[in-house]
């Protein structure tokens, strides 16, 4: 496996859980909200931007193990391709080492 491409994909795992915790928080609270502030799930381990996303839409995204949403222009074309744009964010899908890993540490796979 090429190691900077794990290396990468392993932030952005890391990030998914942040949002995935961040999701159960925002839920729980007072049941699914229309939206919840997510951070954004680039590889750049010093990005700390925030993205303002859907419930509905972060489900979506979510089903997919490979995909993951990050703000425009973060999108690493070296490890993903931007597979759909919103005003506020895109929506990336992991290619090759990284869609393995992705799809590996996925924690609704139970990862
Ligand atoms: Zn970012």
């Amino acid at each position: 496996m090429d190691e900077r491409a794990v290396r990468k994909a392993r932030n952005e795992t890391w990030f998914r859980d942040v949002n995935e915790r961040l999701e159960l928080h925002a839920g729980l609270r007072a049941g699914p909200p229309p939206t919840f502030e997510i951070v954004c799930e680039c590889d750049r381990e010093a990005c700390t931007e925030r993205i303002e996303v859907g419930f509905a839409a972060y489900e979506r995204v979510r089903r997919d193990s490979t995909a993951f949403i990050v703000v425009p222009g973060h999108a690493d074309t070296e490890i993903e391709h931007v597979v759909a744009r919103r005003d506020a964010y895109e929506i990336v899908s992991k290619l090759g080492a990284a869609a393995a890993v992705a799809e590996l540490s996925d924690p609704r796979n139970g990862a």
